[in-house]
């Protein structure tokens, strides 16, 4: 269904439109951090949480709504959500910056620290030292973006979409 044909949200319906319980907090899905607008074909307001389904600007934010990310004080991504940061046999970074290197099981990869994060992250402000010479796994989360979410999820820091039963 087109999202303009969509009725906007009533505030004293049960749930939010696509489904999930309402925001306890202010705030629509036009100002929601997972919005953003994508295709297929002409883009249109969607929902990274929800799977990119459509959604409008106007509606009132449902309980995953987050007002803006703050990659400072997340580092989901650089830190324990996942495991390894792994170089590729064409990534610029094994030129330049071999030191930063270790290998480990046979791949190339950059060392973890022993709370699991990122060797190259510098926790007292959660900045890269290596950003501009990041690997290319790394530039794939970007903020806002589906591996952002997925990485915030693993470590708690935004909420699993909850599916209506009418969804199960
Ligand atoms: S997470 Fe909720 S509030 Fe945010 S865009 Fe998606 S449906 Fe709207
Ligand atoms: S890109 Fe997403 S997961 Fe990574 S630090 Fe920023 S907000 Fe956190």
């Amino acid at each position: 269904m087109s999202p303009t044909r969509r009725p906007p949200s009533d505030p004293k319906a049960a749930q939010h439109p696509l489904g999930a319980a309402w925001a306890k907090t202010e705030g629509t899905c036009g100002s929601c951090a997972w919005s953003t607008l994508r295709g297929p074909g002409p883009k249109v307001l969607r929902c990274v949480a929800a799977d990119y389904r459509p959604v409008l600007a106007e509606w009132r934010g449902c309980a995953s709504h987050e007002a803006e990310l703050d990659c400072l004080d997340c580092a989901a991504c650089c830190g324990p959500a996942f495991d390894a940061v792994e170089v590729s046999q064409r990534d610029p970074v094994r030129k330049r910056l071999p030191q930063l290197l270790v290998r480990i099981s046979g791949r190339l990869q950059v060392p973890r620290t022993t709370e699991n994060h990122c060797a190259a992250l510098d926790r007292s402000d959660n900045r890269c030292r290596v950003y501009a010479d990041r690997p290319a796994c790394c530039r794939d989360f970007t903020r806002g973006s589906a591996n952002c979410i997925w990485a915030r999820r693993r470590v708690g820091r935004s909420p699993r979409w909850t599916p209506t039963p009418k969804e199960r």
